[in-house]
C-alpha cells in the first residue's frame, strides 16, 4: 500500500497546539524540529529495511542527551517547560491529542487507508493504528504518520512493544516493505484423513532477499497469522464442500476449478493472502480432490 503523504510536522502541529497547561504545548513545540529529524531518519531506515539501525532515536528525548550540543539545549529548554517526562509528554500526545483530540481527522485517515481492513494481517477491520517502532521505546515517532499503520486489535495487542535488533527481528511494514509480495511465500499443507486439517507455513523461495524472508517468518509468526488462518478456513472449506455436492466435479475438473480460483484470490487479496494459500494446497491434495472434499469439515 501507498504510505501516506501526510507531512509529518503539519501533523505534530496539529497534535501538539492544544496541549494544555501552556507550559506542555510550549515544550512540545520546542521538539518540534527533533521530532521532524527522527521522521526523516526513520523513513530513510524503513526504506532499506534497516528499523534496528535507529537506537539512537530510542527513549528520546529524556534519555542519554542528544549528541549535539544545540539539539541537547533544546530539550533541556523543554524539559524545564514541561516540568517532567518529555517522553510522557509525547506519548500523551498521541492518546489525547491524535485519538482523541484535534488529531482525530488524521487518525481516521490513517485508520482508513487499507479499505478499512488491517494492514498486517490483510483480514481484521482497522479499528486502531499499531505504532510500527513502539511509542514506548520511540517517544519521538509517536504520531509519525509514516510510523502509524493501520491495524486490528488483535495484530496490534499479538505485535505488542517490541523494537527490531536486526534487520530480520521486524514484523512486514505495509508502507515500505510491499516488494515482499513479488515472491510467494505462504503456502498451506492439506492433510487428510482420518481427520483433515490444514497447516499454513512460511516457505521463502532461494532468490527472495534474506532479509525479506527472514521478515516475512517473523511477521508470521509474531502475529500468529496461523491460529487467525486456522480460525477462518472452516467456513471457507464448508461452502466449497457443499457446493461442490450440489454439481459434482471429476478430479481433474475440480483440480481445475481448484487452481482457478486459487489465481482469482491472488489476483483479489494478494499472492500471500490466506485464501490464496489454501486453494493452491487443495489443489496440491491428492487425497482432497480424489474425494476428501466429501468428508464434513468440523
Ligand atoms: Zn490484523
Amino acid at each position: 500500500m501507498d504510505k501516506p503523504t501526510l507531512d509529518s510536522g503539519a501533523v505534530y502541529d496539529i497534535c501538539t497546539a492544544t496541549a494544555r497547561p501552556s507550559g506542555v504545548c510550549k515544550a512540545l513545540q520546542g521538539l518540534k524540529e527533533i521530532v521532524v529529524k527522527a521522521a526523516a531518519a526513520y523513513e530513510v531506515a524503513a526504506a532499506q529495511q534497516a528499523q534496528h539501525t535507529l537506537s539512537h532515536l530510542k527513549h528520546q528525548p529524556d534519555g542519554e542527551p542528544a549528541a549535539k550540543p544545540a539539539e541537547a539545549a533544546k530539550v533541556a529548554k523543554a524539559a524545564k517547560a514541561a516540568k517532567g517526562s518529555l517522553n510522557e509528554q509525547l506519548k500523551k500526545t498521541y492518546v489525547n491529542r491524535m485519538v482523541g483530540g484535534a488529531g482525530r481527522a488524521v487518525y481516521d485517515k490513517l485508520r482508513g487507508s487499507c479499505h478499512g481492513l488491517c494492514a498486517l494481517c490483510g483480514h481484521g477491520a482497522a479499528d486502531t493504528l499499531d505504532h510500527q517502532m513502539p511509542k514506548d521505546s520511540f517517544p519521538l515517532l509517536s504520531v509519525v504518520p509514516v510510523n502509524l499503520v493501520p491495524a486490528c486489535s488483535r495484530c496490534n495487542h499479538q505485535k505488542r512493544e517490541q523494537a527490531p535488533t536486526y534487520a530480520g527481528d521486524q514484523t512486514l511494514h505495509p508502507y515500505f516493505d510491499g516488494d515482499v509480495h513479488d515472491h510467494l511465500w505462504l503456502f498451506a499443507r492439506i492433510t487428510g484423513p482420518p481427520k483433515p486439517s490444514v497447516i499454513f507455513y512460511v516457505d521463502p523461495p532461494a532468490d527472495m532477499p534474506p532479509t525479506f524472508a527472514a521478515r516475512a517468518r517473523h511477521h508470521f509468526a509474531a502475529l500468529d497469522l496461523s491460529g487467525l488462518y486456522n480460525s477462518q478456513i472452516g467456513n471457507e472449506l464448508r461452502s466449497l464442500g457443499m457446493s461442490l455436492a450440489k454439481h459434482p466435479l471429476l478430479p481433474a475438473e475440480l483440480r481445475g476449478h481448484l487452481q482457478e480460483t486459487a489465481e482469482i484470490k491472488a489476483a483479489v487479496e494478494g499472492r500471500n493472502s490466506w485464501k490464496a494459500a489454501l486453494y493452491r494446497g487443495l489443489v496440491d491434495s491428492t487425497w482432497y480432490v480424489d474425494g476428501g472434499w466429501e468428508e464434513p469439515w468440523k
